[in-house]
């Protein structure tokens, strides 16, 4: 009966995990996707708890306890703006449990798994480690505390290339001697110090590709974990994660004009030919006061607002959307320019938007969008730097050269709000900038549009 019941619980978790896949796969049902996605989870767990090899509930009790205090006040009070880094470290987290499980149940069996199950274990713990790792170098060079520019040698690919032969060869080994211990434990220290040298090339303007990357990776591990343990729920769940985050990577790096091997083994944006700050002082800016900026965007028919990882640190969404509704009112067509990588994880922008109740047939993507600026009046940059930087076309050996951008120079006015000329997190200059038919309209964004409401009104 009680067998009966986990695996309805373990069919249900299954389906409302494909049904909340299928949800966030759109903006409008995004919301409704993520409580079916949660309610699966819910019920995975309530059926786990089920499980007729359970004989004492008091470790599980503890580990609920230990995870709950860590993740709910990591929910709570990680801001949105550092939500890659917190992704990271869940990845981590995950990761580092999945290879403890393969090493405790290699520990505990060993042998008497059998060829084939210690392949899987095998497996499963290499790319559990790796994955740990791995995501900690993320999590520390989005958060800043490891340098986000490529770390590269002579020689990189190469010596990683035979790590990962060394690591993939130890494999069969341990197929053919299940009882080598130095073989596994050899594995479990060549996969840790794999994931280190694996994220140690990758520029930090490459984290969106990486993040998903390795959110495949997890999701792997814990298919295999699955496969492992007999568990069917991971394996489904690990699969749907594993498939998911490898389309995404594939999204991010066709939103990159990048292809993965080149993010992976290309350390892209070694050369930098233009740091940061090397136009300032060499060319003239054009500075405009609030009360301008309204007098412009008051006479224009066509806005194109450009929201970008400023938006979200001053958390302006709805003050954006206050603005566009009074411009709105005047008779104007206002339309959002989203690009894939803005803010600081997939579907930034649309997640800030939506909040501010945007409308989604106002949001439009990088390739809709960028055939429609010349007709437009004015473009409003909202804390966006890099995806429009005009650097991604021409310049090259730029960390993001390469990258599509919204075109937004052939507007014909450009009102780009930021509190400075300050770089953004690929650490380049913006020539945007400093061109003919932009204004600089310094100021914290969410203050300026306010204070841009309030003049358009008066
Ligand atoms: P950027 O990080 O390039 O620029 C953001 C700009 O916002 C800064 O130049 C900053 O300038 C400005 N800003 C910061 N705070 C405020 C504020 N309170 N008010 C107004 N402006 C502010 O952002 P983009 O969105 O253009 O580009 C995203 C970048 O992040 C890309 O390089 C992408 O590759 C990378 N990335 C994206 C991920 C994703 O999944 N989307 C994940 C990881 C990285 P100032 O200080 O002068 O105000």
């Amino acid at each position: 009966m009680k067998r009966d019941l986990l695996q309805l619980f373990y069919l249900l978790s299954a389906i409302l995990f494909v049904m909340g896949l299928r949800g966030l796969s759109h903006p409008k049902t995004a919301r409704r996707g993520m409580f079916l996605a949660e309610l699966g989870m819910l019920l995975a767990i309530i059926g786990s708890l089920l499980h007729h090899e359970i004989i004492d509930y008091r470790w599980i009790a503890a580990g609920l306890g230990l995870g709950t205090a860590i993740g709910v006040p990591m929910a709570i009070w990680i801001p949105m703006t550092a939500v890659p880094q917190r992704t990271a470290l869940s990845h981590s987290f995950g990761a580092l449990a999945a290879a403890l499980i393969g090493i405790s149940e290699y520990y505990r069996h060993g042998a008497a798994l059998g060829s084939l199950r210690v392949g899987v274990i095998a497996l499963e713990v290499m790319l559990g480690s790796l994955t740990f790792t791995g995501s900690l170098m993320a999590a520390g060079k989005l958060q800043g505390l490891i340098r986000g520019y490529p770390i590269t040698y002579r020689g990189q690919n190469v010596s990683n290339l035979l790590l990962l032969a060394a690591m993939l060869g130890l494999i069969p080994v341990l197929m053919f001697v299940p009882t080598s211990t130095p073989a596994f434990y050899t594995l479990v220290g060549l996969a840790f110090f794999f994931g280190v040298m694996l994220v140690l090339p990758i520029g930090a303007a490459d984290m969106p590709v990486v993040i998903a990357l390795l959110n495949s990776y997890a999701g792997l591990t814990d298919a295999a974990m699955g496969f492992m343990l007999d568990n069917k729920i991971q394996i489904i769940t690990g699969s749907l994660d594993g498939s998911s985050g490898f389309i995404l990577s594939i999204l991010m790096c066709r939103a990159m004009n990048r292809s993965i091997t080149n993010v992976l083994f290309g350390a892209f944006g070694k050369v930098q030919e233009q740091p940061a700050g090397a136009l300032e002082g060499r060319k003239a800016i054009r500075q405009c006061s609030i009360e301008e900026a309204a007098e412009i965007l008051g006479t224009s028919r066509s806005v194109v607002f450009v929201p970008g990882y400023g938006m979200a640190v001053a958390q302006a969404q709805h003050r954006v959307r206050e603005v566009a509704d009074v411009l709105k009112s005047k008779g104007a067509d206002v339309r959002y320019g989203i690009h894939a990588v803005a803010g600081r994880m997939p579907g930034h922008m649309n997640v800030l938007l939506a909040e501010a109740n945007v409308p989604y047939d106002e949001l439009y993507d990088m390739d809709q969008i960028n055939s429609y600026f010349p007709e437009t009046d004015v473009v409003v940059v909202v804390g966006a730097n890099d995806v429009v930087n005009p650097a991604a076309k021409r310049l090259r050996g730029s960390p993001i050269y390469g990258m599509p951008i919204l075109e937004v120079e052939k507007a014909r006015v450009v009102i780009v709000c930021k509190r400075s000329l300050a770089a953004g997190f690929a650490g380049i200059d913006n020539e945007l900038y400093y061109g003919d038919k932009t204004l600089m309209l310094f100021g914290d964004a969410k203050e300026t549009m306010v204070k841009l409401t309030a003049a358009l009104k008066s």
